[in-house]
C-alpha cells in the first residue's frame, strides 16, 4: 500500500486540529501516484464547525491536469482491453475496502463539510452502493443482437467504452457525488480524472488512498484538485471524451455549452428549488416530520432539500405550527457531538449568502415566524452556524421562492387546492424533485402526472433515486440528456458499435 501521508489519513490521525504551523498539504493522485502540485494558488481547508484550519489545497495548473490526461489516456489502450468481469473485481475489492474504512471516511467527510457523522454516514453508504452496482458491469454493459435482419444477415451490437472522462463535483456530498460517476465510467473500460469541489478536497484524497489500495493500474483513476482552469481545461482539452457535472445551475450551463463545444458528451446536474406539497388530506404528522428532515438535514445543503411549502388553506394553520415546533427544537453543533441534528454550513461565505436572502426575505414582506440568524455554540464560536428559519406569506415572485438558497430556510405559501399548488410549481424554471404529502391515490397521480420534476416524491421527504436508478432533474436543473448513476451511466458512458454480417 503506497500512502499518501500528507493527505486526509494525517488530518484524520490528527484529529483534524491542525494548527499553522502542522496543516498538511493535499496532493493530487496521478498515474498511480500521489503528487504534490506546484500551483502557488493556495486555498485553506477550514474545519466549519469552528472556523480553524485543517490543510492547504494547492489548485492545480494548467499543465498539471494536461499530465493526467496524457496518464489517463495512455492508460486507456489496455483498460479497454481488461475483460469486464476483471474489471469487476478491482470494484469488489474497493467496496470491501470501503466497509472496512466506513466510518473513517463517513470522519474525514464531517471533518471538511460539517454535516453531523450521521448524515456523513448515510452518504457514504449510498457512494458504496454506487460502487457496488458498477461490479455488475459484465452483465449491465451488455449489447443486443438480432438473428435474421435480413435472409442470413445477422446483427450485433456491442457496448465499448470511448476514452477519457472527467467528472466535476460539488461541495455538499463530497464521498456519493464523486462516486455516482467513478464506478461506472471506469467499470465501463473508460479511464478517469476527478476535479471534486475545493472547498471539501479530503474526502476525495482520502477515497484515493483506499483505491490505491485496490491497486488500479497506473492512469486508469487520477485526481487533480482545482478551479475553473482545471474546469475549462476538462471542458477544453481534446483528449477528453465526456464530461459529467453537478454543482449549481450557472456552472452546470457553462460547463455544459463550453464542453458540447468542444465535441464533447457532458451531462450537467444543476441548482434546485424544490416545492412539496401538503394536500388536505394528508397525514400532517407525516409530512411535517418529512419537510423538518427535508428542509433542514444536511443544514439545507442538498439538491433534494426541500424549500418551499404549499399548504393547502384547510390544513395551513394545523401544519405551520407543527413544523414551526418541529423546527424549533432542532440542536445545532458540531457534526461529531451528541444529539446534534443540523452542523454547520460549510463556509463562512455560504453563511453570509444565506444570511443575505433571509435578509431579502424580510425587505421583500415575507413575514419571519422563526428566525434562525442568531446561532451560537458554546466552545465553538469560530464555526459557521445557524438555526432554522421560516418565512409565511411568501409570494412566487419574492426573491427567496425564486432562487435557490442551499441552507436552512424553508418559506411557506397557502394554496387554494392541488390546481393551485400544480400552478405555482410549473412556473418556476428550475425542476430537480418535487413531493406531495397525501392519502388520496387520485391526488398523488394528478401531482406526479403534471409536474415537471423528474425525480418525485409521494409522502416521502427526499425522493433520491438509489443507484441502480437514474438520478437528474428538469428544465434549468439538468443540461444534456443521459443522467447519473443507473442505466443512463452505462449509455453515457458507452458507445454502440453495430455490426451487421452475412457468411
Ligand atoms: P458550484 O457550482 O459552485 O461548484 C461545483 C463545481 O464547479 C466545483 O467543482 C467548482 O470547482 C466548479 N466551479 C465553481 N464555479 C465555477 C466557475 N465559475 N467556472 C468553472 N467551474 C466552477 O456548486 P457547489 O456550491 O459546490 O454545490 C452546490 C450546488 O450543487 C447547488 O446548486 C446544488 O443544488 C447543486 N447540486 C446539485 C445536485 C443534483 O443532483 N442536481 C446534487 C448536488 C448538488
Amino acid at each position: 500500500m503506497v500512502s499518501s501521508t500528507e493527505t486526509a489519513s494525517a488530518v484524520l490521525e490528527k484529529g483534524g486540529n491542525g494548527t499553522e504551523t502542522d496543516v498538511k498539504i493535499i496532493k493530487n493522485y496521478v498515474n498511480g501516484a500521489f503528487v504534490q502540485s506546484n500551483s502557488e494558488n493556495i486555498l485553506d481547508i477550514i474545519d466549519p464547525s469552528n472556523g480553524k484550519q485543517l490543510a492547504k489545497l494547492p489548485l492545480s495548473t494548467k499543465s498539471e491536469f494536461d499530465d493526467a490526461v496524457e496518464s489517463a489516456k495512455n492508460a486507456f489502450p489496455a483498460w479497454r482491453r481488461t475483460p469486464p468481469v476483471e474489471r469487476a473485481r478491482y470494484f469488489f475489492k474497493l467496496k470491501t475496502i470501503m466497509e472496512d474504512r466506513f466510518d473513517d471516511i463517513a470522519r474525514v467527510l464531517t471533518l471538511e463539510n460539517g454535516k453531523t457523522f450521521d448524515e456523513a454516514r448515510g452518504s457514504v453508504r449510498r457512494a458504496v452502493e454506487n460502487v457496488e452496482v458498477a461490479a455488475g458491469i459484465p452483465t449491465m454493459m451488455q449489447g443486443s443482437s438480432l438473428e435474421d435482419v435480413a435472409s442470413g444477415i445477422d446483427t450485433v451490437v456491442y457496448r465499448r467504452p470511448i476514452g477519457v472522462f472527467a467528472a466535476i463535483t460539488p461541495f455538499n456530498f463530497p464521498a456519493m457525488v464523486p462516486l455516482w460517476f467513478l464506478p461506472y465510467a471506469v467499470a465501463t473500460g473508460n479511464t478517469f480524472i476527478l476535479k471534486p469541489s475545493e472547498q471539501v478536497p479530503m474526502t476525495s484524497n482520502f477515497i484515493f488512498e483506499l483505491i490505491d489500495e485496490v491497486g488500479f493500474p497506473p492512469g486508469v483513476v487520477n485526481l487533480v484538485h482545482g478551479d475553473k482552469v482545471v474546469v475549462d481545461g476538462i471542458c477544453t482539452h481534446p483528449d477528453i471524451k465526456g464530461v459529467s457535472f453537478v454543482g449549481s445551475s450557472p456552472v452546470a450551463q457553462h460547463v455544459y455549452t463550453l464542453a458540447s463545444k468542444n465535441g464533447k458528451r457532458v451531462q450537467a446536474l444543476g441548482g434546485a428549488k424544490n416545492f412539496v406539497v401538503v394536500s388536505d388530506d394528508a397525514d400532517i404528522n407525516l409530512a411535517a416530520e418529512a419537510i423538518i428532515a427535508s428542509c433542514f438535514g444536511c443544514a439545507g445543503e442538498r439538491c433534494l432539500a426541500a424549500s418551499v411549502l404549499l399548504g393547502d388553506e384547510k390544513i395551513y394553520d394545523e401544519l405551520k405550527d407543527l413544523v414551526v415546533q418541529k423546527a424549533s427544537n432542532i440542536k445545532i453543533g458540531g457534526g461529531f457531538d451528541e444529539g446534534v441534528l443540523m452542523g454547520p454550513v460549510v463556509s463562512a461565505r455560504h453563511k453570509e449568502r444565506v444570511l443575505s436572502y433571509i435578509e431579502k426575505g424580510i425587505e421583500e414582506g415575507a413575514d419571519m415566524i422563526l428566525d434562525g440568524r442568531e446561532a451560537q455554540v458554546d466552545g465553538k464560536e469560530g464555526g459557521y452556524y445557524l438555526r432554522p428559519t421560516i418565512f409565511e406569506n411568501v409570494k412566487p415572485s419574492m426573491t427567496i421562492a425564486k432562487e435557490e438558497i442551499f441552507g436552512p430556510v424553508l418559506s411557506m405559501m397557502k394554496v387554494k387546492d392541488l390546481d393551485d399548488a400544480i400552478e405555482i410549481i410549473s412556473e418556476h424554471p428550475l425542476a430537480n424533485t418535487i413531493s406531495i404529502f397525501t392519502t388520496s391515490g387520485k391526488n398523488a397521480r394528478k401531482f406526479r402526472y403534471n409536474v415537471d420534476a423528474s425525480m418525485i416524491g409521494i409522502n416521502i421527504g427526499v425522493p433520491a433515486p438509489m443507484s441502480f436508478f437514474t438520478f437528474g432533474g428538469a428544465k434549468g436543473s439538468f443540461f444534456g440528456d443521459l443522467k447519473a448513476h443507473g442505466k443512463d451511466s452505462i449509455e453515457f458512458y458507452t458507445d454502440k458499435k453495430v455490426v451487421i454480417s452475412r457468411w
